[in-house]
């Protein structure tokens, strides 16, 4: 019987992650090498093919917003923001990723569908502000 040490773990923690996506500017996730499928989640097996052997790869830091919520209670490091949005974006490259967007502080000024992009953000997490936002300077 195997253990569970012989079980490939997650090459990454979440901490990791949201460090690299302030450190590198990008946004990183997997593709699964035989069925093509990107995703922003780990996992042990692929979630389409089944599959084990993700490989890491770049997100595509655009895409649309496929849900989102107005958030009035943030946690301590958002104090400063709220109420913002809590946002679910489906990436152009694939893969569906959770982030925030601190610009947006009711539903009226947001849309389904809406076009967004990733900056990157001290904060953690993933900050998506509009598309067509100009680039935070520096
Ligand atoms: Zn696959």
């Amino acid at each position: 019987m195997a253990s569970h040490d012989d079980l490939p773990s997650a090459p990454h923690t979440i901490d990791d992650f949201v460090k690299g996506y302030s450190e590198s500017g990008r946004l990183r996730g997997f593709r699964c090498p035989h069925c093509g499928l990107v995703t922003a989640t780990w996992g042990l097996a692929c979630a389409r093919c089944g599959k084990v052997g993700l490989a890491e790869t770049e997100l595509t830091p655009r895409g649309r917003v496929s849900a989102f919520t107005i958030l009035h209670v943030p946690g301590d490091e958002f104090l400063n923001e709220a109420p913002y949005a809590y946002v679910v974006v489906d990436l152009d490259g694939g893969g569906r990723i959770t982030g925030w967007m601190s610009g947006v502080h009711q539903e009226k000024e947001l849309k389904i569908g809406e076009r967004v992009r990733f900056e990157p953000s001290y904060k953690p997490g993933v900050q998506f502000v509009h598309e067509a936002e100009p680039a935070a300077p520096g």
